[in-house]
């Protein structure tokens, strides 16, 4: 959390094991599937160290997928879309765990930085949120860009790197742009992210993405 997190490179693995931080029932609070009933599974470890990441995913167990599968379905939820978040997903070899999800007809969200992709069913969908690096956006590769059915860029007020949005590749793929002001844990900062945030949905013609589980106070 806030960019104390170690920078991990990927973990090929053979996917039948993954390090999870955390499996729970929750809403999908931000994005295209905003409000939609959810099961997070929020997967250990990041190969970014972003100063304002507000995530904690630094703990672990070692989870089977096929346990990580009986626990999505002991829940009570009917079809639950399930989201696959970090940390950094494509970090540890998920594709098992996808296709696993895909093949028992879970609805799959990947909530991605667009820095590492993996060959996963085509009938997962990636979220990116793209990270700077070196004061500008990177491109997002090529391989996410083809999959992603949203990129989700976070404004702030405060960090003048992050006051505005560039072309990271979704004018090439016409993908849907959200934007979502960055919660900087200050109500003044905050508030300031909120009026930006909307100027800027203005003027990208971009789609406002607030984040509902805070505003409900849950995970
Ligand atoms: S890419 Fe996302 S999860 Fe990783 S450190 Fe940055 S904000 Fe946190």
């Amino acid at each position: 959390m806030f960019g104390n997190n170690s920078k991990l490179p990927f973990e090929k693995g053979d996917g039948n094991c993954l390090k999870v931080h955390s499996i729970f029932e929750t809403i999908q609070g931000e994005g295209p599937y905003s409000g939609h009933q959810a099961i997070f599974i929020r997967v250990s470890g990041c190969n970014l160290a972003c100063k304002f990441c507000d995530t904690e995913f630094d703990n672990y167990k070692a989870l089977e997928i096929q346990y990580i599968l009986k626990k999505i379905q002991s829940f009570e939820q009917i079809k639950p879309l399930i989201v696959i978040t970090g940390g950094e997903p494509f970090r540890q070899n998920i594709s098992s765990l996808c296709k696993l999800l895909i093949m028992h007809d879970f609805n799959v969200q990947v909530e991605t930085n667009g820095t590492l992709y993996l060959d996963i069913p085509n009938e997962v969908e990636l979220v990116c949120s793209p990270k700077i690096s070196n004061n500008k956006y990177n491109m997002i590769r090529d391989d996410v860009l083809k999959q992603a059915i949203a990129i989700k860029f976070l404004i702030s007020s405060n960090i003048i790197n992050y006051s505005d949005i560039s072309e990271v590749g979704q004018k090439k793929y016409d993908i849907p742009v959200y934007v979502q002001p960055m919660d900087e844990y200050n109500d003044t900062i905050n508030q300031k992210n909120l009026i930006l945030t909307q100027e800027i949905a203005k003027k990208h013609n971009a789609i406002l993405s607030l984040q509902l589980h805070k505003i409900l106070n849950i995970e």
